[in-house]
């Protein structure tokens, strides 16, 4: 009886140790499983041998990816800090996707399906703000530029982030240009817009850019300036966080306090309104629910009028006419970035999570993303083509070991 006890415990400890073991081999090899085999290239190999496994989640360890990706600390104390620039911008709402780790949209998916492979789980989100299913084809994304920019500005964003979503993004111009209407098609609108970068001119191309987004049927309008970088796998998990059925205008705001205007579009202007507007040189976006809401003063012209009635820029009668008319709240988000933010203090870490980026062309004042290669700033002032090789293998992206 005893015996039995003794060779009874023996084969418990025993059955605990295989327990264990077996417990400890499975972890090992969640760890370093066959996708992380898979994604690092044996010296020499292109980049675009990594196979499927690159394209998904998981990229996040050491030795793996073209720009080392900071821990889940670093990334939060750097988002810590590039959201408190010296005043809070207000304490109100506040972006909800983009603050953990956690399963990715389906969207993010069809991102890796073309030639590009993605290097940098660029925005983790957080398991509970992945609930709309977005969809790449969800995206309606207008560009705004002018004919002496088609070259100049154009043609860097079609050899970037364009062209990974070509059929989604329309560009609002207002000259005629066959080089530009071969590549973009239908999506080249000319405005007929004056070519002027008056409030009057600016406002016509946003008044066209809003009444194309209505007739396309699509979920989400995004506008962007001609010198945006769009970080598209950052976009989509953004806006997966929210519905397009409610209401949602989320940007930066370029101010730390609200505007003040005349109300002469509800009253005569004897009274004031205060409202935040999302600055439209680092981009913003709109869901179709609001977008929706705002046709009385924003479809067929109406646009035009209202702009002119508070006197104010395009971007700022988006916010007059969401904050001030429709009572939405904006929702503040530090992710968009324009020039007139000082650039440089973009931690590098935290550059291949951020939705938009920009660059301040102006020779005296350069204002540069700090991006560290592949290209020299010589090659690529803008810092565009660096940040897409960061986050893609494109086919003409410098081999690894100029990195
Ligand atoms: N733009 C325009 N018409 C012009 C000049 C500029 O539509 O005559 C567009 C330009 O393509 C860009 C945006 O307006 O998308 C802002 O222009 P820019 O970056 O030159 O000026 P910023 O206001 O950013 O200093
Ligand atoms: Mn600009």
């Amino acid at each position: 009886m005893r015996l039995l006890g003794v060779a009874n415990s023996k084969l418990c400890f025993v059955l605990s140790l295989s327990l264990c073991a077996s417990l400890l081999l499975l972890v090992g090899l969640q760890q370093w499983g066959p996708s992380d085999l898979q994604l690092s290239p044996p010296p020499g190999q292109p980049p675009q041998a990594l196979g499927n496994a690159s394209r998904h989640r998981g990229a996040s360890k050491p030795g793996r990816l073209v720009s080392d990706p900071p821990s889940a600390a670093e990334r939060e104390r750097s988002r810590q800090r590039v959201a408190k620039p010296g005043k809070p911008l207000r304490t109100g709402v506040r972006e909800k996707g983009l603050q953990g780790f956690g399963k990715e949209p389906a969207a993010a998916d069809q991102l890796g399906a073309g030639s590009q492979e993605l290097l940098w789980d660029a925005a983790p989100l957080h398991p509970s703000s992945n609930k709309h299913n977005m969809q790449l084809s969800d995206l309606f994304i207008a560009v705004k530029t002018t004919r002496k920019y088609h070259k100049a500005r154009l043609d860097l964003l079609f050899q970037t982030w364009i062209s990974l979503v070509q059929e989604q993004t329309f560009i609002f111009t207002d000259g005629e240009d066959k080089e530009l209407r071969e590549k973009a098609g239908d999506r080249m609108i000319n405005t007929n817009c004056s070519a002027a970068h008056t409030r009057q001119a600016l406002c016509c191309k946003m008044s066209v850019e809003y009444d194309k987004f209505i007739d396309s049927k699509k979920k989400w309008f995004c506008h962007v300036d001609d010198d945006n970088y769009v970080n598209i796998r950052s976009l989509l998990y953004l806006l997966s966080a929210y519905s397009h059925t409610q209401d949602v205008y989320i940007g930066r705001p370029s101010l730390d306090h609200p505007v003040e205007a005349a109300e002469r579009v509800k009253s005569d202007g004897s009274t004031s309104v205060k409202f935040w507007f999302a600055t439209g040189g680092a981009g913003f976006c709109i869901s179709r629910g609001l977008a929706l809401k705002m046709s009385p003063w924003a479809s067929f012209g109406n646009f035009i009028s209202t702009a002119e009635k508070i006197r104010l820029p395009d971007d700022c009668t988006i916010g007059y006419i969401i904050e001030g008319l429709l009572e939405v709240k904006m929702i503040h988000s530090d992710l968009f970035h324009s020039h007139l933010e000082n650039l440089q203090q973009i931690p590098p870490p935290i550059i291949p999570r951020q939705v938009t980026l920009s660059y301040g062309s102006s020779e005296i004042k350069r204002n540069v993303l700090r991006v560290q290669g592949p290209f020299s700033l010589a090659e690529d002032p803008s810092r565009f083509k660096s940040i897409h090789c960061l986050l893609y293998h494109d086919a003409w992206c410098p081999a690894k070991d100029r990195h």
